[in-house]
């Protein structure tokens, strides 16, 4: 078994455990494989191990791969910051994005998302936490964002992404989830087809699972240190 399949089946596992600990059994957890700044033939070597799901952050660096990767059957995951100019090659290109957080990206991904393809599936990434650097919206425009996503006809809003800031202690991680989660909730009740939230990464996906993350975007766990 190679190193990345190994890696991928201990995930596996824990993420079955985790899901086992929480006291609502709602969904299963996707796992995306984060293979940014990692090789195609990196990918080709968890698409092997039964991976479907991969995550980029750098347009140019995401089309090169999915040009080199034709051949297999993988869902594109756009997950990092999104300039207006890069929205048709991020509409046509990618499957997901987890990182609108503005209106003026989400008409530009409707407006080049082709009749042809299938809806884009859209989460809207929030910031609850002020981190000023971060991307995301606040609640409040979280929901003014969710109410414009859906009159576009060629997205699918999803539901939501968070990247909250790092903690080291468990129960801090969680406490950051729980509030991420309550407005999913809120979110969900008021559109009840929304159905993904994407929170939990190398360092704190299992409090993420706890909190009740439906997506869990692994790169270090699975790929090993980036450069
Ligand atoms: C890089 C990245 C990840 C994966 O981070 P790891 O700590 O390597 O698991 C997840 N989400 C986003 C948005 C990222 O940019």
């Amino acid at each position: 078994m190679s190193r990345i399949a190994s890696h991928l089946a201990d995930l596996q596992l824990q993420i079955v455990k985790t899901c086992a600990k929480r006291r609502i059994f709602k969904h299963n957890v996707r796992l995306v494989a984060v293979s940014k700044r990692h090789p195609a033939d990196s990918i080709r070597e968890a698409y092997a191990a039964g991976q479907r799901d991969f995550g980029e952050n750098q347009v140019q660096e995401a089309l090169n791969k999915i040009s080199q990767l034709s051949d297999l059957d993988i869902n594109w995951h756009m997950i990092g910051a999104i300039q207006s100019r890069k929205c048709k090659d991020i509409a046509q290109h990618f499957d997901w994005v987890q990182s609108v957080d503005r209106l003026k990206v989400a008409d530009k991904l409707n407006q080049h998302r082709a009749d042809s393809q299938a809806p884009l599936n859209v989460l809207i990434q929030v910031n609850l936490f002020g981190e000023g650097q971060k991307a995301g919206v606040d609640a409040a425009a979280c929901k003014q964002l969710a109410e414009a996503i859906l009159q576009l006809p060629r997205l699918r809003l999803r539901g939501l992404m968070a990247i909250p800031p790092k903690q080291t202690d468990a129960q801090a991680q969680y406490a950051q989830f729980e509030q991420i989660y309550q407005l999913y909730q809120e979110l969900q009740n008021q559109y009840p087809h929304i159905d993904t939230l994407s929170m939990g990464m190398s360092g704190d996906f299992e409090q993420a699972i706890l909190a009740g993350s439906t997506m869990i975007r692994l790169g270090t766990a699975i790929f090993g240190q980036r450069d």
